[in-house]
């Protein structure tokens, strides 16, 4: 008997895992590791009882594949025997007479064809004698490989009350060894994963789907097939086995249950707790038979789906029709002749226990999965572990991530969420600025296209007029006539000029300038109408800025004359400075009408205004707005055009790096 199932007895198809931890929750002894996102059988942990490959509805956990190795011992020379599990009955419901399958297994190549339940009448035998003799001393039974597994790894102080005694498998191999010469081959055909690993005494071990699925790949059909009962020697009861309490019906002590002697437990849960409380002593003086699935009839190398009590009721026909069959006499005589067959078997302790981490360690762990209180512990089982602690110390120990617990990823998730939303509030805003710049830009291209053309007619109509009306006397009529032309093309001058340097491409001068007197020159220059009372206040302790002073007076004077426009009647013009190590701001704050908000985004597109024909171009924000650009400042406005939410006006914040990043 190997200590470890053997490399790839479980492993996991990577591409059909989608995580869903059912087989860490499944797995009695959590030999399923989640690294990386995938899940991974960890051989050395295993105990191969298959719950994991029961459970996956992905089929993405599967059990090393035995029939390779059945092809080439068929293939051989030797002289191979089939030994068949008595759950058959429950898997072969589909083939009416089991004389059929027999025949069939036969003409896979088998030169024999032997129930298993022989070897269980054996063994059952050998628990009788051993309860009998050592009635006090209780016995975990040893006949399910995978709870022997797990007695050996996870409670190795109880291996010595493993029964010694040989599986009905092994048995069945012994019996026929001592019949047909120790050269015979065998290979077990049976319910369970665990079987391929139990013992190094038998050959090989196939499951029934893999049975199954020899039988489809050899062409062999019941119908095709002559019926052949088993080889000798024929089974009696032990046929029962495969259903729990099949050992205590085999070794007639069902009695006993009744009395409380013999504890039966079953199932991935049961099995651990009955465990647990024998070696709390809690069960002292009592046997255990115990089978990792619920009975072999439920074992992972059964079809998908089969119905555990529909499966019970079919054994239990099979036992019964073949009791009525065997000739008590004959059975016996069978029983004396392999009475001497050895049928001990010697386990050994093979302990796989990881130790409990440090306290700190897992509170570690706690912390980062966000437990911070009693409160955060959920429990509530979506990891696969039955509480946070438990997950927490397998995250310790390396068999679990953090990323496991659903809370605290649904909380990364919602903190994910929020910050493609920021991310995403700031990209649309890049996208406008985009927008805005790319229309600029080519509607400089198109204005200084045609100032450029204006410019030298513009230039010969203005000195051409000029001329005429200074030739004109003064009180010829056509001297008005004159003058207004005179100040309608110096106005398309003023026009063309604007448009020029909305356009312009040339580089900023930066020269380094004290901002407060620059802010204060600039006021100096507005044209008050009388009613504009105006404040500057600053808060720079160092007004040195670098900015190209002609631009930078633009942007100020077109600042200044928009916000005295929007008061009409009156009112505060404020400009107010602060800043920090990298930039000043300048706030350009007036109490006039304000901007309607539908007028917002237009600001800045070239010839929007809203002043009556002859008074606003459209063209003084934009010019603005691509100066401070080439300054790699910002631009932005505030404005509430509606007296009903407060009270009316229009700041416009402008931000200018100190020195100009390159
Ligand atoms: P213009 O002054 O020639 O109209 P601008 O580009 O300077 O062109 O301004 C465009 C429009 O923006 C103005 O017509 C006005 O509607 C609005 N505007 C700009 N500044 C202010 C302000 N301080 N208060 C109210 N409206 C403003
Ligand atoms: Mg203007």
């Amino acid at each position: 008997m190997s200590g470890t199932p053997h490399t790839n007895l479980v492993y996991t198809q990577k591409d059909l895992c989608k995580v869903c931890y059912t087989c860490v929750r499944e797995c009695p002894v959590k030999a399923i590791r989640i690294m990386n996102g995938q899940a991974e059988v960890m051989i050395e942990r295993c105990i191969g009882c298959g719950n994991c490959v029961k459970v996956c509805s992905q089929g993405a956990k599967v059990y090393y594949n035995s029939n390779p190795e059945v092809k080439a011992l068929l293939a051989s020379e030797q002289k191979v025997a089939a030994i068949v599990a008595p759950s058959f009955a429950a898997e072969f419901s589909d083939i009416k007479d089991y004389k059929k399958l027999v025949g069939m297994i036969r003409s896979l190549g088998f030169d024999l064809v032997n129930e298993v339940a022989f070897g269980a009448d054996m063994v059952a035998r050998e628990y009788e004698k051993l309860m009998d003799l050592n009635g006090d001393r209780p016995h975990i039974s040893s006949d399910c490989p995978a709870i022997v597994y797990y007695i050996r790894q996870y409670h190795p102080q109880l291996v010595s009350y493993l029964a010694p005694i040989a599986s009905p498998m092994v048995a069945m191999t012994r019996i026929l060894r001592k019949m047909h010469g120790d050269d015979l081959k065998v290979v077990f055909i049976g319910p369970c994963i665990a079987k391929k690993a139990e013992s190094d005494e038998v050959n090989a071990a196939i499951t029934f789907t893999e049975l199954r699925y020899l039988l489809a790949a050899n062409g062999i059909k019941e119908e095709e097939i002559e019926a052949t009962e088993f080889d000798p020697p024929m089974a009696g009861k032990g046929a029962i086995f495969p259903v729990s309490r099949g050992l205590l019906q085999t070794v007639n002590k069902s009695d006993d249950i009744a009395e409380g002697n013999i504890v039966v437990a079953e199932g991935r849960v049961n099995f651990r707790d009955a465990v647990k409380e024998f070696e709390s002593g809690l069960l002292n003086s009592h046997h255990l038979e115990l089978l990792c699935c619920e009975g072999c009839i439920m074992g992972p190398g059964m079809s998908k789906g089969g119905k555990r009590y529909t499966r019970r009721t079919q054994i239990s026909n099979y036992v019964r029709e073949k009791l009525n069959k065997v000739d008590p006499a004959e059975f016996a005589k069978q029983v004396e002749e392999f009475s001497n067959v050895d049928y001990k078997q010697h386990f050994e302790p093979a302990d796989r226990r990881i130790p409990l981490p440090q306290e700190k360690e897992i509170e570690k762990a706690l912390l980062k999965m966000g437990k911070f209180t009693q409160k955060d512990h959920l429990n509530c089982g979506a990891c696969g572990y039955e509480t946070c602690v438990d997950h927490a110390i397998a995250i310790v120990e390396g068999l679990a991530e953090t990323e496991m617990c659903l809370p605290f990823t649904i909380e990364k998730l919602h903190k994910s969420v929020e910050d493609l939303n920021l991310s995403n509030e700031k990209l649309a805003t890049t996208q406008q600025a985009l927008k805005q710049s790319e229309k600029l830009a080519s509607m400089g291209q198109l204005s200084a296209g045609i100032a450029h053309e204006l410019n030298n007619p513009l230039g010969v109509i203005t000195m051409y007029s000029n001329i005429l009306k200074d030739e004109a006397p003064e009180e010829s009529p056509i001297r008005k006539d004159l003058e207004l032309i005179v100040e309608q093309a110096d106005r398309c001058k003023g026009i063309v000029g604007g448009l020029l340097n909305f356009a312009r491409k040339n580089q900023v001068k930066l020269q380094e300038t004290n901002i407060e007197e620059f802010v204060k020159h600039s006021l100096d220059s507005v044209i008050n109408p009388g009613n504009v009372e105006i404040k500057f206040n600053s808060e720079l302790s160092d007004a040195v800025v670098e900015i190209d002073q002609d631009q930078m007076m633009q942007v100020l004077t077109n600042l200044e004359k928009n916000a005295v426009e929007a008061m009409p009647n009156g009112g505060i013009l404020q400009v107010d400075l602060s800043g920090n190590g990298n930039s000043v701001f300048i706030n350009v704050k007036d109490s006039g009408i304000g901007i309607p908000e539908e007028n917002m985004e237009k600001l800045f597109t070239p010839f929007f205004t809203t002043k009556e024909m002859g008074k606003g171009t459209g063209l003084g924000l934009p010019l603005i707005y691509g100066i401070v650009k080439m300054h790699k400042g910002q631009i932005t406005v505030q404005s509430n055009a509606d007296p009903e939410k407060g009270e009316t006006g229009t700041t416009f914040k402008l931000t200018i790096p100190r020195k100009r990043q390159v």
